[in-house]
């Protein structure tokens, strides 16, 4: 039915070129009467903060931005396609549009998970640089090309919490034998250093924990965890998220339904899409102060941050998973050796910039 909309909208769109009498101003007359109405599919739980709301502005954004033209209907995960099914859906043109994260498709795409985050990688603002300025989104375009998929960037959590622990973690020795949910090649690194790797979905978390079935669990950072009941559930927060240091979220589109899209009406989506990473990166720089100034007056929990041992041994175990993926596959070898080149650069500059500064104003006692 959708996929019928789309070839309609495109011999409209060639009906109009093909008629040489048609004066200019009545062609682009016709082309703003046309409309869209498009599905969007997502990964997230109906209005979760952040993720979920961040979809829905999208949507409202672009629809009074094109005065109507382009409608688009946000589903929750699982109401038109189950939550990781998002990328087939939007690539097979079952939807329109999706709104999901990269790292979840690393099963067929083994590159994926570097639009994400991978560990021991960028953070938010060296992310947002290396997508816009260092070539990130051309390189995501053609690793998305072959699957019909065009994608953007909307939004950012910031680096993540390590997460949730029914255990203080001392030393490595403690990540031996401890179930975890932790997706990814974060997982896979804990399996590497002896932990064992559970995955679930976002909304079995809290139970899995509070039974004992799992000793621990990341999802997001305190805006979701707290809304999640995850801080009833154990009483260690780690931090920092040393898997997830800048987590991108990803708008993917159809390549046909974006090719059958006038001009202008591409450029709205393409701003919209910048608007909305503006939009939900500070939301989560909000909602997470906000959040942990709640948690810190609770008695129940204690944050800790991760031991710098632990944290190193887990950086090696990180170095040697990343090697493993690059010697296996040419896309994710030519991604990593981009992001490397910027981030030995920008090492320095944050170093002496972001680093120093929060440093010294936090430590100042003025
Ligand atoms: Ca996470």
């Amino acid at each position: 039915m959708k996929r019928r909309k789309f070839v309609a909208g495109m011999t409209a769109a060639f009906g109009l070129a093909a008629c040489g009498k048609e004066t200019e101003p009545a062609k682009q007359e016709k082309i703003f009467k046309d409309k869209y109405s498009w599905n969007m599919v997502t990964s997230w739980p109906p209005n979760l903060p952040g993720l979920g709301t961040g979809a829905n502005k999208l949507a409202e954004d672009v629809f009074k931005a094109s005065d109507g033209r382009l409608s688009i209907k946000v589903f929750a995960g699982g109401e038109l396609v189950p939550p990781l099914q998002v990328f087939d859906a939007v690539s097979q043109g079952t939807a329109q549009i999706g709104h999901d994260s990269s790292y979840y498709h690393r099963g067929k795409l083994p590159a994926a998970p570097y639009f994400t985050t991978v560990p021991f990688g960028m953070n938010v603002n060296e992310t947002n640089a290396w997508l816009y300025f260092g070539g990130g989104i051309e390189l995501w375009h053609e690793l998305y090309e072959p699957f019909d998929l065009v994608p953007f960037p909307v939004g950012n959590t910031g680096v993540q919490m390590l997460g949730w622990f029914n255990k203080e973690i001392s030393s490595i020795e403690d990540i031996k034998g401890l179930k975890i949910r932790m997706p990814g090649l974060g997982g896979e690194i804990m399996q590497r250093a002896g932990a064992v790797q559970v995955t679930m979905a976002g909304s079995e978390i809290f139970t899995s924990l509070q039974t004992g079935a799992i000793d621990a669990a990341e999802w997001v950072g305190p805006y979701n965890d707290v809304s999640l009941g995850l801080h009833k559930a154990a009483k260690y927060y780690y931090y920092p998220g040393f898997h997830e240091p800048g987590p991108n979220i990803e708008c993917i589109i159809n390549t046909e339904a974006w090719s059958s899209l006038p001009p202008d009406l591409q450029k709205i989506l393409e701003i919209a899409c910048q608007s909305s990473n503006l939009n939900m990166t500070s939301e989560y720089m909000w909602g997470n102060a906000v959040a942990l100034e709640q948690l810190k007056k609770d008695p129940n929990i204690q944050l800790k941050q991760i031991p710098q041992a632990v944290f190193n041994e887990l950086k090696k175990h990180s170095k040697n998973a990343i090697e493993d993926l690059v010697s296996g596959d040419r896309s994710s070898e030519k991604i990593q050796q981009s992001i490397e080149s910027f981030m030995e650069k920008s090492s320095s500059n944050q170093e002496i910039t972001e680093l120093s500064y929060l440093d010294m104003r936090i430590r100042s006692e003025i």
